[in-house]
């Protein structure tokens, strides 16, 4: 043993061992033996999910290797393959994106976050796909609102609210971006006039590499992870995300933060005391 402090197992020891110690130990083991489970699944799932674009990618270049002399043939193999190869690096950035927000930890060193920067920045950056669908994406509701955390992970993760939505409607919708104050908390809402979700998955689509109907949306590049990041980054930020779906009507999507009262500086660390 350590001297000046005493091993954990030699504590569990000593104390009494009443029934309550008892099942917290199993549970604590229990705990771990879940956690073990999920990691081994997710690893699983990587290597399956990975291993589909690369399959793919290898075949197009066999293809365009045959088709040679079809210029034509060789040009829609090469666009497939940059499709792929395009999802095979937002899979990767995803995987290690979730990998860092592992364990729901409260952010080390928060900081004051302008909800306003963060809608605008989502609301600009889905420009490109929501112009391809001539999707009209605005921002709208109460500025002036502050949370305490991560610009970067609360970006993304409304990001990834606002690609789904424009991923997930048809052509010439509309998608609206809004934020409020409710008591001590500020809810960002991203709503879709789009295909909706069935009540019978609502549940699960926050898991990792789950999604409804693979096979239809294949066609929108998603890898199924955007959704468990952005729970991971509610949960970091003491916060949740809410979702209200009709099948065939639209979605909206809610992240919930704790609200930031104080001024910008002097900034005191540490977790969400404002
Ligand atoms: P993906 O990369 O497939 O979009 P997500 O984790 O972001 O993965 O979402 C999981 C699944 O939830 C999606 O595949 C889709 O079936 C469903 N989904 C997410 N957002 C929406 C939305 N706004 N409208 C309809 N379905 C959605």
């Amino acid at each position: 043993p350590r001297e000046g402090g005493t091993p954990r197992h030699v504590t569990a020891r000593v104390a009494p061992l009443g029934s309550r110690l008892v099942l917290a130990l199993i549970e604590d083991r229990t705990r771990e033996r879940q956690i073990e489970a999920v990691r081994r699944d997710f690893v699983a799932n990587v290597s399956h999910e990975l291993k589909t674009p690369i399959g793919a990618i290898r075949l197009l270049a066999e293809a365009v290797q045959d088709a040679a002399d079809d210029p034509e043939a060789v040009h829609r193999f090469a666009s497939r393959m940059l499709t792929e190869s395009d999802r095979l690096s937002r899979l990767i950035h995803q995987i290690i994106e979730l990998s860092r927000l592992q364990g729901d930890e409260p952010l080390d060193s928060p900081v004051p976050v302008s909800i306003d920067d963060v809608v605008a920045a989502a609301v600009d950056g889905s420009d490109m796909n929501a112009t391809a669908k001539k999707i009209t994406v605005l921002a709208e509701g109460e500025e002036g609102l502050k949370i305490l955390g991560s610009e970067k992970q609360v970006g993304a993760a409304v990001a990834n609210l606002v690609a789904n939505a424009v991923a997930y409607s048809d052509p010439s919708s509309r998608v609206v971006v809004t934020r409020k104050r409710v008591g001590h908390q500020v809810e960002v809402s991203v709503i879709d006039q789009g295909i909706g979700i069935p009540e019978a998955e609502v549940d699960r689509i926050f898991e990792r590499f789950y999604r409804v109907d693979p096979a239809r949306h294949r066609s929108t590049g998603g890898t199924g992870l955007g959704l468990s990041i952005v729970k991971h980054v509610a949960a970091t930020h003491g916060g949740e995300v809410r979702v209200w779906s009709v099948e065939g009507q639209g979605s909206t999507f809610t992240l919930v933060l704790p609200q930031h009262h104080g001024d910008d500086a002097p900034l005191r660390l540490g977790p969400f005391t404002s």
